[in-house]
């Protein structure tokens, strides 16, 4: 081996053992996918968020991802409205399925093998979601993707993303957004407004802070699943969540 790979391949390996979490659940909103555009799949932005993701997985962290699709559809939106609420929802489900199948692309361009899951059966596309194979992927290294939610109506992403979460044994929920942790107010309004290093989950609770919709969070505190929320534009935000650096907001039990 040329001393260089030789390098790269110990500093990769020094780097995995101080990686703080070894098995993750990534939440990706929709709207993350859009960039600056009105809607839809921006190129240059899911590249982005992709090489971050790779970033992580190429240190040996293993990667689960579930996708919303609010940038395409969304149950509950305008466009919805007068539709039959159910039905509504099962479109918002496809809409994750087009954006995963988005992600899956762009991880392999990236030469990081990928694989989808769906929730609902669309087995010309996607696998059909099944535990025991997804958790095999996540040791052989493959980032899984989890497409259509829960499969159920009148649930959303985030509650998807808590019960991967805890179904894969992941050992941290990281959740994506556009602003770098929970802030004590709104920071676009409230320039003195302070993030939050970490928070517990009652105290979240109590001082009615938004991290994610009730049901979730109520799933990741009852399944004891610590949740961090970190700004994925932020270059090597997620990398630095990984090895413990002072990212995002930790909100734990
Ligand atoms: N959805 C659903 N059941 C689920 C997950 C999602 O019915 O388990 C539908 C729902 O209509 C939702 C849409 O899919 O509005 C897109 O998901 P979400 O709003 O969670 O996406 P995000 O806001 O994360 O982009």
């Amino acid at each position: 081996m040329r001393p260089i790979y030789l390098f790269v391949s110990l500093y990769k390996k020094v780097l995995h053992m101080t990686v703080k979490y070894k098995r993750i659940l990534l939440k990706l909103s929709g709207e993350s996918l859009m960039g600056g555009d009105p809607f839809g799949i921006n190129r240059e932005t899911i590249m982005r968020i992709v090489s971050q993701v790779k970033e992580i997985a190429d240190l040996g962290v293993q990667v689960g991802v579930v996708v919303g699709g609010g940038n395409i559809f969304r149950g509950v939106s305008g466009q919805a409205q007068s539709m039959d609420r159910a039905t509504a929802d099962y479109m918002g489900m496809m809409a994750t399925v087009m954006n995963a199948l988005a992600l899956k692309d762009a991880f392999e361009s990236l030469g990081t093998k990928a694989r989808v899951q769906s929730a609902l059966s669309m087995q010309q596309i996607a696998e059909t979601y099944a535990r025991p194979k997804a958790i095999q992927y996540l040791e052989e290294g493959k980032v899984v993707i989890f497409a259509a939610g829960t499969g159920n109506p009148f649930f959303t992403t985030d509650t998807a993303a808590a019960l991967r979460g805890a179904e894969m044994n992941c050992d941290i929920m990281m959740k994506a957004t556009n602003v770098d942790g929970v802030y004590t107010a709104d920071p676009k309004k409230d320039p003195s407004a302070e993030r939050y290093q970490t928070l517990t989950f009652d105290e979240a609770l109590n001082k009615n802070l938004k991290v994610m919709d009730a049901t979730a969070f109520a799933l990741c505190r009852e399944r004891r699943l610590n949740i961090v929320v970190f700004d994925i534009h932020k270059d090597g935000a997620l990398k630095n969540v990984i090895l413990g650096a002072d990212e995002g907001t930790l909100v734990h039990n």
